[in-house]
């Protein structure tokens, strides 16, 4: 795990002195992203003229399996662009979409002989579930491809009728990369093409290919056997869609034809979000000099002990694979937000009892914070937010950002042991701390519920303690062990702990 080291402990409230009180879209500094589209890191102005609201959209899992370590990676990057922009004080709308038909699903429903809704189902809820577990904040909308199929159908109309897009023998329906590049258009925005090597009219019918394969692709899969019942009609004949136009279809319904932030893993710049902006501006529905989208995110990929992710290396955990080892969603989300996103990061399981001791290197400061505060108001300022948030403007910086946390961690529990803090000063901490939780979301440890039967125990232990029965005290102590608890003496007497 890497943490840089923090910046200097400097009151940056003194400079901004509107910083925490008044975090709003025009605050103090602005947020600056690197924007695939330019290559560059620019400041982010947001397309709305009042400058508050914020279009995202985040290219969600496509559920034919559990999502793995890697996808929960984008995710949580996804989930964070979203909490700093509401930290900033832009209203955000979020959209993630969940890709329920495409390729890998088909094959997979052919394979396990369920019906696509049975199949996809289990995995979406599987999704949801893991999102909580992670504390992501729900997108406000989840629209599914198939709920879509009618949005989709029109975008590919209007294609057609524009001249960008053709049917072939089969009733499929392909996007003209010759006709769209002859009106003027772009393709290759994301990334640089070698259209030298292009042969005019070549085809690609599959989901996702290589580069080097820059070919119509396809909008509308005519049906064939091997869909078995996953087809709809449409004026080409029954057949399905291709992924990239299901999140063209989607995002421009939902967030109109011009919107502020795409984003995904490095992965689907092309083709998929290649030829997302080509479906996209090639259907012309957005206001003259607007593009698709104002700014492309992408996040870099995970790697599991430094290699590529595989099954067949024993190197591929899902969330769920790692929450059976005992760590919690809250550890790992942690060390998933330790790296920049432009940066690979490489997933150990030794990082994550990093991320252990470094939450409980947290908690323990917020638990002496808490009782020193007690119930007092917090009417002051803390500097951690403006620092944390200094770094967070620089391209999302997070190193720098947990470098202000971990120095604010030190300098408070050096006052601590100094005694130098009042309540008030202590509340001032914690509410300074909450602000910047709500962009980190690692909180505080959660609150574990303890079983009826383990009070009992615990009340039993006390009552031979008392006894003088020391014997079944230790026996009692010994019992609660084998089920997972500890007996903490407190000041307010004996209480149970997790082990
Ligand atoms: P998929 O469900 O395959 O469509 O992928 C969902 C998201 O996870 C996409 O944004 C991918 O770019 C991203 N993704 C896939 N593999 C990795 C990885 N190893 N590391 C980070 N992100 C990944
Ligand atoms: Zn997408």
């Amino acid at each position: 795990m890497c943490i840089a080291a923090g910046s200097a402990a400097v009151d940056f409230s003194l400079f901004f002195p509107r910083l925490a009180h008044n975090l709003h879209p025009h605050s103090y500094m602005a947020l600056k992203l690197f924007n695939t589209l330019s290559r560059s890191v620019q400041e982010f102005l947001p397309l709305d003229p009042g400058g508050k609201r914020v279009g995202l959209y985040c290219c969600g899992p496509t559920v034919y399996d559990f999502a793995h370590i890697g996808n929960w990676r984008t995710f949580v990057f996804g989930d964070l662009v979203r909490r700093y922009l509401e930290f900033k004080g832009y209203a955000v709308q979020h959209v993630m979409n969940i890709t329920d038909v495409d390729d890998k699903i088909i094959k997979r429903v052919r394979e396990t002989n369920t019906p696509l809704r049975e199949f996809t189902g289990k995995f979406a809820a599987a999704f949801r579930d893991d999102l909580k577990a992670l504390n992501c904040r729900q997108p406000q909308q989840t629209p599914h491809a198939t709920e879509h199929i009618g949005d989709i159908i029109t975008l590919i109309g209007k294609l057609v009728a524009r001249g960008l897009a053709y049917q072939t023998p089969d009733g499929s329906v392909y996007f003209s990369i010759e006709k769209y590049r002859g009106s003027g258009l772009r393709y290759g925005q994301l990334v640089k093409l070698n259209f030298e090597e292009m042969r005019v009219g070549e085809r690609v019918r599959s989901d996702e290919y290589e580069k080097e394969a820059v070919a119509d692709f396809a909008l509308w899969k005519a049906r064939v056997p091997e869909d078995g019942a996953v087809f709809w009609p449409s004026p080409w004949g029954e057949g399905r869609p291709g992924w990239h136009i299901e999140c063209s279809a989607m995002s421009m319904k939902l967030l109109g034809p011009s919107f502020d932030l795409h984003l995904g893993g490095e992965d689907l710049m092309f083709p998929h979000h290649e030829d997302e902006i080509a479906q996209s501006e090639g259907a012309g529905m957005q206001a003259s000099g607007r593009p698709f989208v104002k700014y492309w995110l992408h996040g870099a990929h995970l790697l599991v002990e430094g290699k590529k992710m595989s099954k067949s290396l024993g190197n591929f955990y899902t969330l769920r694979d790692l929450l059976a080892k005992g760590f919690s969603g809250r550890e790992i989300r942690y060390l998933l937000l330790t790296a920049h996103y432009r940066e690979t990061f490489n997933f150990t399981l030794e990082g994550l009892q990093g991320a252990r001791t470094a939450l409980a290197r947290i908690d323990e400061c917020l638990t002496k914070l808490r009782e020193v505060a007690g119930h007092t108001p917090a009417p002051g300022d803390s500097p951690l937010p403006g620092q944390f948030a200094q770094a967070l403007d620089d391209d999302l910086n997070i190193s720098g950002a947990w470098g202000a946390v971990f120095e604010w961690v030190r300098d408070t529990n050096r006052k601590l042991a100094e005694n130098a803090l009042d309540p008030t000063a202590a509340a001032n901490a914690l509410s300074g701390w909450e602000k910047v939780d709500s962009v980190l979301g690692v909180g505080a440890a959660p609150e574990v519920e303890v079983p009826a039967e383990v009070t009992a125990l615990v009340e039993a232990r006390q009552a031979a303690r008392k006894a003088r029965d020391f014997q079944r005290a230790d026996a009692i102590r010994d019992e609660l062990k084998a089920k997972g608890w500890i007996i903490e003496d407190t000041p307010k007497g004996a209480r149970a702990k997790r082990l």
